[in-house]
């Protein structure tokens, strides 16, 4: 398999990209306001358990835990329908001395493993010893999703049921499903009283592959100033949608923006250190730990969209791509063919702006509807768009 140059690439969205265009399109997305708030202070509740020789909380508060260490933790999540729990991992890194509170998270969606693997490499090269501040992560955040490689968490509601949890950010410990009330368990008692910055990590989803970019509205000082600090070939400037775990941090007053590291399913090692070196840059500029920043958007010569233009399947049949991810393209160019089950051309699918190729369906057959391509741009959204989501 030909090894793909990650010069050449750049991240993008799973479906979340979908939601997030139309809602950019139709001019709905970009209500989030970063509102200050004083997340109320919480206690650190133990609930005696241990697991894997790992504390069990159902509440947390860094404040409480020894400084000038790492904390391996397990989070007490919703229960199952046996009344056991979902836990979830959290790993917390205390600098020696005092500062700026970092939460990094994956595993939102269960069929992204990049993220994971990011948020460790990062939390491994973390010395509290030197560190002024802490990072908290969190791997593995749906962890029935993640149990069975899927995007979304089931739950036996009313026969198998999948939820997309980042949909339902904040959630709600007191809401109508497991992962409404999981979201809330997380998000009040875990993410939102020890944050001061955050930055969740997402990738493409199955059958939509995906660049590498960040996305994150830009408009908020902080979160342009993490998202500059990356080595990124491409950032969607983008508000984005409510129900997502970064927007409920930016309701709270809380800058957040999600990196999307290429393709679902497996690990992008080529692209992982990408994303670790941003990452380390933030915590440098916020001086959690010390050292010289290495390379930024400056020298990945980043481009910055605020438009993704889609291109979407208008009959049933099989595909077949001319373009590879992070392609450029001019307007008329050919991007794919449809040919039905007789062989015969059915559609032919051409671009309609300059642009990247931010996203593209992997799945080889396609119905009408499903979103084809992504082409981050310049050129104005099309407009009349169907409203769905994901
Ligand atoms: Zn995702």
């Amino acid at each position: 398999m030909k090894k793909r140059n990650p010069q050449n690439r750049f991240a993008f969205v799973h479906s979340l990209l979908i939601t997030v265009l139309f809602l950019s399109v139709v001019n709905l997305g970009c209500a989030q306001k970063s509102i200050p708030t004083t997340a109320p202070r919480i206690s650190t509740v133990y609930t005696g358990d241990i697991i894997n020789g790992k504390k069990v909380v159902s509440s947390l508060n860094t404040d409480d835990l020894e400084a000038g260490k790492k904390h391996l933790l397990y989070f007490q999540g919703v229960q199952m329908s046996t009344g056991q729990h979902w836990y979830v991992s959290v790993i917390v890194a205390k600098g020696a001395k005092p500062g700026k509170r970092f939460t990094i998270t994956s595993g939102v969606h269960g069929d992204e493993m990049s993220p994971i693997h990011t948020v460790l490499a990062i939390m491994d090269q973390l010395n509290v010893a030197e560190m002024s501040g802490t990072v908290m992560a969190v791997t593995d955040i749906a962890r029935p999703a993640l149990e069975s490689m899927q995007r979304r968490w089931p739950s036996s509601g009313r026969g198998t049921e999948l939820s997309d949890m980042n949909r339902e950010w904040p959630g709600n410990e007191n809401g109508f499903s497991p992962v409404s009330r999981h979201a809330g368990l997380v998000f009040n008692r875990l993410l939102l009283p020890n944050t001061d910055l955050a930055i969740d990590f997402h990738t493409g989803a199955t059958g939509l592959d995906a660049a590498v970019f960040n996305i994150g509205d830009m408009s908020n000082e902080d979160v342009k100033t993490m998202n500059m600090l990356y080595p990124v070939q491409m950032i969607w400037d983008n508000a984005a949608y409510p129900g997502l775990l970064h927007n409920a941090y930016m309701d709270a007053g809380i800058p957040c923006f999600t990196p999307e590291i290429g393709v679902a399913r497996r690990l992008e090692l080529d692209l992982i250190p990408i994303f670790v070196e941003g990452t380390m840059n933030v915590f440098k500029h916020y001086r959690v730990i010390p050292g010289v920043l290495g390379r930024t958007t400056k020298d990945a010569k980043t481009y910055i969209g605020k438009n993704a233009v889609p291109i979407f399947v208008t009959q049933g049949g099989f595909i077949e791509l001319f373009v590879k991810i992070g392609e450029k393209i001019v307007p008329g160019q050919k991007l794919a063919i449809q040919r039905n089950a007789f062989g015969e051309i059915v559609a032919e699918y051409n671009s309609p702006v300059n642009g990247l190729i931010a996203g593209m369906r992997s799945d080889a057959t396609a119905e009408p509807g499903h979103a084809l391509f992504f082409i981050l741009s310049d050129a104005s959204p099309v407009t009349g768009l169907p409203s769905f989501v994901d």
